[in-house]
C-alpha cells in the first residue's frame, strides 16, 4: 500500500490568513532603532490623574477585584457606567442588565460581533477601520463591507449614498466609530440621523464604539447613536477608560445595550476572558465620577497638543486634517512630493527622526488610502514641540 501523505496546510486558518502582525510592532522596533520619536501607536506617555491611580492602589490593598469579579463586570461600576450614560446623555440603563464590563474596548468589539453575528453575515464598516475589526469580523464569519470616509472641505466625510448603497440583503449590522479613529473625524448629527434611519429601515444592528467620546473639540458635539430614534433597541455602544483616563495598559471597557443585546455580546464575552482587570474596575468606576472639570481640563490639554502638532506638520508642508476628535492627526503627504504612505513612513525615522503609521493599513481599497499618514499627538508638550521641529528642519530647506 502507498505510503500516505499529509497534505501540507498552512498553520494559520483561512479566516486569519490575511492578518499578519501589525503595523504598530513594525514602526516601533523602527523607533527604537533609530532613537525616533514615536508617534505611531496612540498611548500617552504620561498617566491619568493620580487618586485614580490610588484608588487602583487601595482597591489591590483592600482585596477587592484581587479574585475574579463577577462575570458582567463589579456593580460598582456598572453603576459608574449607567450614572455616566444618563448624566451626559439622557440614555437610561439598568446597571444588572444593561450594562457590561470588559477587557477593554478590544474585547467590547471582538465579543460584540460573535455574539451577533452568523457565518456569512455582511458586515458594513466604515473605512479606514480601527486596527482589530477586519480581524474580529474575520473571526466571527462575517465579510466585511467598506464605505470609505473620503476628504470633504478639509475632513473626512461619510458619503451617505455610498452607505446606502452597500446595505444588500445579507447585511447584518453596521460598525461604526465616533469619534473616528485614525481621520479625527466626528459624525455630525445629520450623518449619525442618515445612519439610524437606514438601520431602522434595513432592520440592523450597529455596533458604535464610541471609546473617544470626551474628545471632542472646539464646538463640535459628540452625539451618541442610542440618543437616536429607533437606535436604543437595536445599538450596542461600546466604550473604555483607556482613551478617557489615560491608563490605556488597565483595558476596563464596557458595552450598553438593550438588555437582549448585551446579553448575545455576554455569552461570547464569557468564554473570551471571562473577567478582567479587577482592582482596576474599582477604580474606573470612581474615575467615571469625576467632576466635569476633569473632563474639560482633559479635552483643552489635547486640544493645544492638536495645535501644536498640526502647526509643525502645517509647516513642513504636510496637509493637515484638522481632526475634530481622538488623539491623532492625518495628514495628506503628496503636497511633498510623495504618493506612498507605507514607503514614506518606512523611510521617515531616518529622515526625520519621528515615527507615524501609514492609513493605507486600515483600508481595504489600500489605493484610497496611499497619501495618508497619521501621527498620534497624546504626548508631552515637550516630545510634539521636538516633533514639530524634527519635521519642520527635514521637510524645509
Ligand atoms: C484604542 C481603541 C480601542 C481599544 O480600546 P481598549 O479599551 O484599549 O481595548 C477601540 N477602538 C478604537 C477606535 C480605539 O482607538
Amino acid at each position: 500500500m502507498a505510503r500516505m501523505t499529509i497534505t501540507p496546510r498552512p498553520l494559520l486558518n483561512r479566516r486569519l490568513a490575511e492578518f499578519g502582525t501589525t503595523i504598530f510592532a513594525e514602526m516601533s522596533a523602527l523607533a527604537l532603532s533609530t532613537g525616533s520619536i514615536n508617534l505611531g501607536q496612540g498611548f500617552p506617555d504620561t498617566d491619568g490623574p493620580e487618586e485614580i491611580r490610588e484608588a487602583a492602589v487601595r482597591a489591590l490593598r483592600d482585596g477587592r477585584g484581587n479574585q475574579y469579579p463577577p462575570g458582567p463586570g463589579v456593580p460598582e461600576l456598572r453603576t459608574a457606567v449607567a450614572a455616566h450614560q444618563q448624566r451626559r446623555y439622557g440614555l437610561a440603563f439598568d446597571p444588572d442588565t444593561e450594562v457590561l464590563v470588559t477587557a477593554g474596548a478590544t474585547e467590547a468589539i471582538a465579543a460584540a460581533l460573535l455574539g451577533l453575528l452568523e457565518p456569512g453575515d455582511e458586515v458594513v464598516a466604515l473605512e479606514p477601520y480601527y486596527d482589530s475589526y477586519a480581524a474580529c469580523i474575520a473571526m466571527a464569519g462575517g465579510r466585511r463591507v467598506p464605505v470609505t470616509l473620503r476628504p470633504h472641505e478639509g475632513a473626512f466625510r461619510l458619503d451617505l449614498d455610498e452607505l446606502r448603497a452597500a446595505v444588500t440583503d445579507r447585511t447584518r449590522l453596521l460598525l461604526i466609530n465616533t469619534p473616528h479613529n485614525p481621520t479625527g473625524t466626528v459624525l455630525t448629527r445629520q450623518e449619525l440621523t442618515a445612519i439610524a434611519e437606514l438601520a431602522v429601515e434595513r432592520d440592523l444592528l450597529v455596533v458604535t464604539d464610541e471609546v473617544y467620546e470626551h474628545l471632542v473639540f472646539d464646538d463640535v458635539e459628540h452625539v451618541p447613536l442610542a440618543t437616536l430614534p429607533g437606535m436604543r433597541e437595536r445599538t450596542v455602544t461600546i466604550g473604555s477608560a483607556g482613551k478617557t483616563f489615560s491608563f490605556t495598559g488597565w483595558k476596563v471597557g464596557w458595552v450598553t445595550a438593550d438588555g437582549p443585546l448585551v446579553s448575545a455580546v455576554r455569552t461570547a464575552k464569557q468564554y473570551l476572558t471571562y473577567v478582567a482587570s479587577g482592582p482596576f474596575q474599582y477604580a474606573v468606576a470612581e474615575a467615571l465620577r469625576l467632576p466635569d472639570a476633569y473632563f474639560t481640563a482633559f479635552r483643552d490639554d489635547l486640544r493645544a497638543k492638536r495645535d501644536l502638532l498640526s502647526a509643525g506638520l502645517t509647516d513642513a508642508g504636510f496637509t493637515v486634517f484638522r481632526p475634530a476628535g481622538t488623539y491623532f492627526v492625518t495628514t495628506d503627504i503628496r503636497p511633498l512630493g510623495e504618493a506612498d504612505g507605507l514607503a514614506f513612513c518606512r523611510a521617515l525615522p531616518e529622515r526625520a527622526g519621528v515615527v507615524a503609521i501609514p492609513n493605507a493599513v486600515f483600508y481595504d481599497r489600500k489605493e484610497a488610502g496611499a497619501p495618508y499618514v497619521r501621527f498620534a499627538f497624546c504626548k508631552r508638550t515637550e516630545v510634539l514641540a521636538d516633533a514639530a521641529e524634527r519635521l519642520r528642519r527635514a521637510f524645509t530647506h
